[in-house]
């Protein structure tokens, strides 16, 4: 049975947390919920339970939503920006009205803390609405005046048409609307695929379009899994642009089926994020924020720091202090509002992370808190969830696989440094570059080692702090492109240089 979220007329979304009935969800296609033929289970994380079934979309429910954002195309991208900003402003305000359901479903799907969805995934999902209604409105275009020949140039953006959009299950909603805002607040019309393992809130999403005043087949959400649908939607040659959020794997694979159409893709992926710790960093400051960036959500988030280069006169003080304030980090079921850690996503994820603290211990490392060392204790019924410890390593090489490739989830290795040039070398050994943290008292230093780190983004003395005008991105193999307001405005849109005689 589906419990019934709508609330068209009032434009909010009901609770399904606690809910024991199974919830379906179904396509969202051309403004309308409709059935597929067949489902896949999804698993409640806390629990190790089928909660929910999701579709099992392929090649069918993509031209179905192709034929719906074709139709669509015309009438959206003829609206002014005004007009679209007005449903974006819209679709924020009912999304916030939803907020704790939305919050609920979202902690209850993808095992992260009541808390951080309340506070960090759904607000910033009713943000990256409103930014994206605001930044519209303010893009122009270039003009160049050529008197010797007579001649005005200038510029002009036009939507690229059907947008295909692809987000992970780290942060569900929040980096579906990351790409959903920009592409529509710019004129496209879209077919989104979130991931398989974390749909419910993007289901819960689509019964307030209408009443926001999405015409039909602006939005379309297609579920189900990567090979089958994410394929399917990648190859479909009225399909221009790809926006994909994910593992560096999949964006191989992305690419190469984009390949013969010349498809735009955007590509934001992996990290293996280092912070570093020189001597002269406010360690009090320093020591709970990279609690922090090591195991937020689970050490599930792509800019979760999982190399801390310490330096070598305060690495003893630090690992003692880290190691002190990781254990007080308390996990929890992902209801309970007092948890810092909920449960990692899947039976296969945990089983991964876990294998490179195996592998991690076998090379001689020492794990000095968590996986192995500590005992994980929970209520009883929920022993069959996906729950980790938070674990630290060190005594461990850069060589090691836990130093060079991406876990994904609640593992940090510490190790210490001597110089400058030294730390830089070793944090751009990897071959990512997605986010890097610098922590130091010396401006001039942080100034000098940001510059030279390979990382698209750097954050000294803070962690996650985020304005959303300026570029977001990836070096290396964390991704092509950028996101942002200017960055998301040009990817979701192209442009043409147009000349006039006079
Ligand atoms: P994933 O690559 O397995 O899946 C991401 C999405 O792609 C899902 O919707 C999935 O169904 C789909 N997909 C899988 N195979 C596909 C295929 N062959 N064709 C088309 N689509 C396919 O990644 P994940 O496990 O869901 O997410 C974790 C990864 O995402 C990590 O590497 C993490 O660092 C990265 N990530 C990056 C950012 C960023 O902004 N840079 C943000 C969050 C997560």
């Amino acid at each position: 049975e589906t419990p019934s979220p709508v609330g068209r007329k009032t434009g909010v979304v009901s609770t399904m947390a606690g809910t024991k009935a199974l919830l379906t969800l179904e396509n969202f296609i051309n403004g309308k919920f409709v059935p597929c033929s067949s489902y896949i289970d999804s698993y409640d994380p806390s629990t190790g339970e089928v909660y929910c079934r999701v579709p099992d979309s392929g090649n069918e429910e993509i031209e179905a939503a192709v034929e719906a954002a074709r139709a669509a195309f015309p009438g959206w991208s003829a609206r002014s920006p005004q007009e679209r900003s007005q449903v974006l402003h819209r679709l924020a305000d009912l999304l916030e009205k939803s907020l704790e359901d939305l919050a609920q479903a979202e902690s209850r799907d993808q095992g992260k803390t009541i808390t951080l969805a309340r506070t960090m995934d759904i607000p910033r999902s009713v943000q990256n609405f409103r930014f994206f209604a605001s930044s519209i409105l303010h893009h122009t275009s270039e003009c160049t005046h050529m008197d010797h020949v007579g001649c005005l140039h200038y510029t002009l953006r036009a939507p690229v048409g059907i947008a295909g959009l692809i987000s992970p299950w780290n942060l569900p909603l929040y980096l579906l609307t990351w790409k959903v805002a920009p592409a529509i607040a710019a004129g496209n019309t879209v077919i989104a695929k979130p991931s398989e393992l974390t749909s419910v809130t993007a289901w819960m999403m689509c019964k307030l379009l209408e009443t926001a005043g999405v015409p039909p087949g602006v939005v379309n959400i297609v579920f189900g899994t990567g090979p089958k649908v994410g394929e399917a939607l990648v190859s479909h040659p009225e399909v221009p642009l790809i926006s994909f959020t994910g593992s560096q794997p999949t964006a191989e694979r992305i690419a190469q089926l984009s390949a013969p159409h010349c498809k735009k893709l955007s590509l934001e992926l992996g990290g293996k994020n280092p912070a570093i710790i020189f001597e002269d960093a406010n360690l009090e400051e320093c020591i709970p924020t990279t609690v922090r960036s090591s195991f937020a959500n689970q050490g599930e988030i792509c800019l979760c720091t999982s190399r801390i280069f310490v330096q070598k006169s305060i690495y003893g003080e630090f690992l003692k202090k880290f190691v002190a304030a990781t254990r007080m980090w308390k996990v929890g079921i992902p209801s309970d509002p007092s948890a810092s850690m909920g449960a990692l996503i899947s039976k296969a994820h945990l089983e991964k992370v876990r294998s490179y603290v195996k592998k991690a211990r076998a090379e001689g490392a020492r794990i000095l808190c968590g996986e192995g060392v500590d005992t994980l204790s929970l209520p009883p019924k929920n022993q069959a969830g996906y729950f980790m410890l938070p674990t630290v390593i060190t005594d461990i090489k850069d060589e090691s696989c836990c130093m060079k490739e991406e876990i994904f989830g609640p593992v940090t290795c510490v190790v210490p440094f001597d110089s400058e040039e030294e730390v830089i070398q070793r944090a751009n050994s990897v071959k990512y570059g997605l986010a890097a943290t610098v922590w130091s008292s010396n401006v001039g230093r942080v100034h000098r080692v940001a510059k030279k780190l390979q990382s698209g983004l750097v954050w000294t003395n803070c962690w996650l702090i985020r304005e959303l005008n300026l570029p977001f991105g990836g070096m290396k193999s964390s991704g092509i492109g950028r996101e942002g307001a200017k960055d998301s405005y040009e990817f979701f849109t192209e442009v043409k240089t147009i000349t006039i005689k006079h």
